[in-house]
């Protein structure tokens, strides 16, 4: 079928109006603006109105854009290549890649192509299917090693109906452009297959069969996986006024989280911040590999000079990647941050297009993108029975920290838990600053159900002491009810905050946790008696500092142990001992 083309009629920074000159055009597809200079911007169409009025956005800078341009159509929506080689990688939401970029300009010059994935390399491809097999999209041809997992080759998930394989290469080498097995559908038309293929990135990979999450994925961060957990699968919102800590949280689980694969979307909350990672990252080590972070991550991300329309690619790239590599069986997080700016971009573009907006200038279909978004996050089991996953963390910065607005509230409707950042606690450099009452989850903790219930009983209790505490003064409460609130304050102290720059308090595995839980328990169960005030204060300042102490030590370090029966001492010493009762 022949290209449908038109011509520029209107430019307002990214988005642009053509008239569909020839052809037809379909919603969501990609076309190209030639440019005076032979240069061709890529840019995706998002309305087609009524009278042949096209509208597009553009993915590059369109200062040198003029009326009059002509447009060419392609017919192929929005997509990303998948296949070996997306692991480690570094790319812009339109699958760029910024190293290759890096290495030849410091800048994405405009209309400047580079393939997605390298071309170059040589993978081992081993094949799982024969000539003569049945086969369907889906269906494994074979797999290839990429870092430390098999990369599994697929029939592209697109094909529909079944095929028989006509030939398939032997075992060796090849890139991504050889052809590695040819099929035929059941008229006998062939279709050449390699070891990539696109898939549109704003459409959802059907899951085989979809399972409920209901495992904890330990995030190594303890008020998380004991008080707000996240689930194999699951999705959670992360809202938080500027610097309360979204971005050192997401860093923290990239690093430290048992999943598998880690996809980043960086959209750039501060000027330079997604630079920041792509040179940060790389350097990192796995902690639990030893080896390159970057062998498990994907990173997508804006630059500060992209424009608006950019940045809503990078969470479609980031999420069509993530299925794939959930197809792949594999546990993958999705770690996006900020969704504020992909909300900000279709405030900007449909105020443009002069929509009729809704509260606070989103667009009013705003709740269903975003639903539509974390629904992509799920359970899968794939046709050979094992589970999979997809779980997406989605941080948000709402205007004034105020939690009250139209992205927050769709994206808590659309999530299994809410991980409110307050504002009091960064102030008092209580980190993680989650919100210790407001925040929920609906996935299962690493600690009983009963357990969560009595921590969360304690924090509300110690929350209406410390209220009264304000009121009253010290002399106005109880020595009991000053007990508990020290309690309470210590539980905080040395449980639910952590420091993320530490090495040994920055994670904390599930074995740890359970340990240090008990602790807790025991020093909240003790039924101390102070009959001052000061010196209930003293008694447990020492117990916090011990716990601290330990909190620092690596669970092998030989004073592991000692330092544990240091803290239950200093509990005991006050421990009132009743006798032959
Ligand atoms: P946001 O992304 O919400 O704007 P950041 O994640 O950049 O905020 O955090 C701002 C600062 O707060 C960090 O630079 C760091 O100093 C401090 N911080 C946040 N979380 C922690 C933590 N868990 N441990 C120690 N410091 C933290
Ligand atoms: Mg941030």
């Amino acid at each position: 079928m022949e290209k449908a083309k038109g011509k520029v009629i209107s430019v307002s920074e990214s988005l642009v109006g053509v008239e569909n000159t020839h052809g037809s055009v379909m919603n969501g597809e990609v076309a190209y603006i030639l440019i005076e200079d032979g240069k061709r911007l890529k840019s995706e169409v998002i309305d087609v109105k009524q009278g042949n009025l096209v509208y597009l956005q553009v993915f590059e800078d369109t200062s040198w854009m003029k009326v009059g341009d002509d447009v060419e159509f392609t017919g192929i929506p929005l997509s990303v290549k998948l296949g070996p080689g997306i692991l480690g990688s570094v790319t812009d939401g339109l699958q760029n890649p910024l190293y290759e970029l890096a290495k030849k300009e410091w800048f994405l010059e405009r209309g400047m192509v580079v393939a997605p994935l390298d071309e170059t390399i040589k993978w081992d491809f081993s094949p799982k299917a024969k000539t003569g097999d049945t086969v369907t999209g889906g269906s494994v041809l074979g797999t290839v090693p990429e870092k430390m997992f098999k990369h599994k080759i697929f029939v592209p998930f697109f094909l529909q109906g079944e095929y028989t394989i006509e030939q398939i290469v032997e075992e060796g080498d090849y890139t991504i452009k050889d052809t590695i097995a040819t099929i035929k559908d059941s008229s006998g038309n062939t279709r050449d297959l390699t070891m990539a293929f696109d898939w549109p990135v704003k459409q959802a990979m059907p899951f085989h069969e979809r399972s409920v999450p209901s495992e904890t994925l330990p995030t190594g961060m303890r008020i998380l996986d004991a008080l707000f957990p996240i689930a194999y699968g699951g999705t959670a919102c992360n809202p938080g006024p500027f610097g309360a800590g979204k971005t050192v949280l997401q860093h923290s689980i990239a690093k430290h989280s048992r999943a598998d694969v880690v996809i980043i979307a960086a959209c750039g909350e501060r000027a330079g911040e997604a630079v920041e990672i792509f040179k940060d990252f790389p350097e990192l080590i796995d902690p639990r590999t030893g080896k390159s972070l970057m062998d498990r991550t994907y990173i997508v991300g804006n630059t500060s000079s992209m424009p608006v329309a950019a940045r809503e690619a990078s969470v479609y790239m980031a999420t069509a990647v993530g299925e794939y590599y959930r197809k792949q069986g594999l546990n993958v997080l999705i770690l996006a941050d900020s969704t504020s700016r992909w909300a900000q971009a279709l405030r900007e573009t449909s105020g443009r297009k002069e929509e009729i907006p809704g509260p606070e200038a989103f667009p009013m279909y705003i709740s269903t993108l975003i639903s539509a978004f974390y629904d992509r996050a799920g359970v899968e089991i794939l046709p050979d029975g094992t589970k999979s996953s997809l779980s997406i963390i989605g941080t948000i910065s709402p205007a004034g920290g105020n939690f009250d607005e139209p992205v927050t509230q769709a994206t808590l409707l659309s999530t299994g838990a809410f991980l409110g950042l307050s504002r009091e606690l960064s102030d008092a450099r209580k980190y993680p600053a989650i919100d210790r009452l407001e925040s929920s989850s609906n996935y299962p903790s690493l600690i009983s159900d009963d357990e969560v219930r009595f921590l969360k009983e304690m924090l509300h209790e110690g929350k209406s002491i410390a209220s009264n505490l304000i009121l009253m003064g010290e002399r106005g409460i109880s020595n009991e009810a000053y007990i508990t609130y020290q309690k309470v304050e210590l539980l905080d102290a040395v449980f639910l905050q952590q420091n993320s720059f530490q090495e040994i308090d920055g994670v904390t595995n599930p074995e740890r946790l359970r340990l240090m839980f008990d602790m807790i328990r025991y020093i909240i169960d003790a039924d101390v008696h102070i009959d001052v005030k000061e010196d209930i204060r003293s008694h447990f300042n020492f117990i916090r500092q011990a716990f601290i102490d330990w909190n620092y030590m690596k669970l092998d370090d030989p004073n592991f142990e000692k330092q544990k029966t240091k803290i239950v001492n200093l509990v005991k010493q006050k421990v009132h001992v009743k006798e032959n009762v």
